[in-house]
């Protein structure tokens, strides 16, 4: 037997036993007649002791030469110790070592293991096993653990039945490029890896399960944008016979219930909001209301005065950041500098100072007059006191610089609290967004995305003004969940590929299985999925995927660890019939 106890368990009530622990050396404290080492599991932290008087020689000896992060198994008593860690649940007691055996030795490792630690990201990539060792991300993943588990619990009361759906399929519609796995026995034809278990949800639906869910992997072959992941986890789920109404219910009862059971946290009713109304109000489909600072048009009362740049704007738009009067002038040339970098892209900012005294000072004035900014204040909700930031430009674009802006303001101001929540339902997506690039409809969920009824006529005349059934559920700012009502009539289908622009054969080729399993019955049906990695980030507190991801990919979607992607041998490549381009380099790469 390894051990009796583990390294967090024992404590006062244990005094005078003998025990048997085992664990990895986090510290050796050595003063020649006394030695302590603490010693680590995944459980916690038991100080073992060696002394000159009541240790063995030998293992006296043999202590002494013990390192970092050795695998070690001892045998001892309990004893209480004489200079109590009151931080430590094991801090009232230590062990006096008996038996000492070393399980294994280690080498000294790259960075400590502590939990402020001196290694860079790259290197704790490296040696992920040995980050895993440091408590917060052992205790990350533990957590991780816990939500999986609350999830699973749920929905298996709630009925759904956990099904598994196959990796190695075609590609799936989710609008990223697919990963693909050349097959041995179908020489010249690739798999593709699921973007998400999207069409074989829905044939379970057809194959009459009513309740599905699965917390299952999605590969989609992105460029990788912050925080993004090659491969990442979905809490994947469909239902029949049911209306956007019953989905949202289903799904705002699991959410409810992770936070409370998570988080301690109580949410009534989630908010709603049509995709319009939050891209005028917020510039935003995931808008963080947690705080104020809607956005205000200005068009009405900054146009047509004698000031060009917004004469000539098609959109006008200003918030009010509340106490903003306080920034100093350089503060607020720091502001003006933020909007104007390439990535938020804006022209300039205009601003209004509002005075306690309820005047207004703007670097405007020359265009505008007290009663003109009174009208903004009124239009944006400013207070006296806040400052008013004005964007303008063409519309999209404008609005979404505030929206960057309102949300740096928001991180600066403190106003995104951890421990606060605030869950929000965006309805009534467009169906289609126009791709200039491509002069193609794109469709904004996915293709099997019922267009509301009362639209469909549209679909004919006007097709970009036609609202989805689709839905995302917003979570502090960041898009938790996503997913529709889905087509389930062959002939619609198949005018939504026409509207994408696939021909009949392309259509047939590819998603010929799906409507083809429509005209044997399909009931209604409609689902959504989670993203795991980021609600788990958030409800933990953080903002990062990759902190609760056992082993991640960088930047560049590799494994430092294992080093994948890696070249092949020939043998492999031959026996998959696959050449590579002429490429110096790649060739040179090869086994
Ligand atoms: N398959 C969709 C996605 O991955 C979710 C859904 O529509 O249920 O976003």
């Amino acid at each position: 037997m390894y051990r009796t106890h583990t390294n967090g368990e024992l404590n006062a009530s244990n005094i005078g036993n003998t025990v048997t622990l085992s664990g990895w050396v986090q510290k050796v404290r050595d003063k020649g007649f006394m030695i302590w080492v603490d010693l680590r599991d995944r459980y916690g932290i038991t100080q073992l002791i060696f002394d000159e008087e009541r240790t063995p020689k030998d293992i006296l000896a043999h202590a002494q030469k013990l390192g970092r992060e050795f695998v070690i198994q001892i045998k001892g008593k309990v004893i209480e110790r004489s200079s109590k860690n009151p931080n430590l649940p094991t801090g009232d007691i230590e062990v006096l070592v008996e038996e000492l055996t070393v399980l294994n030795k280690a080498l000294l490792p790259p960075f400590t293991i502590e939990d402020k630690t001196d290694g860079g990201e790259e290197l704790r990539m490296k040696y992920r096993y040995l980050d895993i060792r440091r408590n917060p991300v052992k205790e990350n993943l533990i957590f991780r653990s816990k939500v999986t588990q609350k999830v699973r619990n749920y929905l298996a009361n709630a009925g759904f039945v956990e099904v598994e759906t196959p990796y190695l399929i075609k590609s799936t519609p989710e609008g990223a490029r697919d990963f693909v796995v050349p097959s041995r026995m179908n020489q010249g034809q690739f798999y593709a890896l699921p973007q998400s278990p999207q069409t074989f949800k829905q044939l379970l639906m057809v194959g009459g399960l009513d309740k599905y869910f699965q917390i299952v992997k999605c590969f989609r072959d992105e460029d990788l944008r912050a925080d993004r992941q090659p491969e990442f986890t979905q809490i994947d789920c469909e239902m029949a016979f049911v209306e956007q109404e019953d989905v949202l219910e289903a799904f705002e009862g699991l959410t409810k219930h992770l936070l409370m059971e998570i988080k301690g946290v109580e949410v009534q009713k989630f908010s709603r909001m049509t995709y319009e109304e939050a891209m005028k109000k917020y510039g935003n489909d995931k808008p963080d209301i947690r705080f104020g600072m809607e956005f205000g048009e200005l068009n009405n009362v900054a146009q047509h005065k004698d000031f060009n740049v917004f004469n000539q704007a098609e959109l006008v738009v200003g918030i009010a950041v509340p106490g903003g009067n306080s920034y100093s002038r350089k503060e607020i040339d720091k502001l003006v500098n933020w909007v104007k970098r390439p990535q938020i892209g804006a022209k300039g900012m205009v601003y209004v100072r509002c005075n306690e005294d309820g005047s207004y000072k703007s670097s405007v004035d020359k265009f505008y007059n007290q009663e003109d900014l009174a009208a903004w204040a009124k239009a944006t909700g400013a207070n006296p006191g806040d400052l008013i930031c004005v964007l303008s430009g063409e519309s999209w674009a404008t609005r979404t610089q505030l929206s960057a802006l309102r949300m740096e303001l928001a991180e600066q101001l403190g106003l995104r609290k951890k421990d606060e929540f605030a869950a929000l339902w965006i309805t009534d997506f467009p169906l289609l967004e126009w791709d200039e690039e491509t002069k193609r409809y794109h469709a904004m969920h996915h293709p099997f995305t019922a267009p509301k009824p009362e639209d469909i006529d549209l679909l004919d005349t006007a097709p970009e003004k036609v609202r989805a059934n689709a839905y995302d559920l917003v979570l502090n700012g960041n898009e938790v969940g996503g997913g529709s009502i889905r087509i389930f009539d062959k002939s619609l289908q198949s005018k939504m590929f026409d509207l994408l622009g696939f021909t009949k054969e392309e259509a047939q080729a590819q998603f010929g299985f799906l409507m083809n399993a429509f005209q044997y019955g399909a009931p209604p049906h409609g689902g959504i999925a989670f993203g795991l990695d980021r609600l788990v980030a958030i409800l933990g507190g953080q903002e990062t995927i990759r902190d609760f991801i056992a082993f991640p990919k960088n930047n560049a979607g590799r494994d430092v660890m294992i080093d994948a992607p890696a070249t092949i041998s020939r043998e492999q490549l031959s026996e998959l019939n696959l050449k590579l381009l002429d490429n110096n380099n790649i060739k040179s790469s090869i086994k």
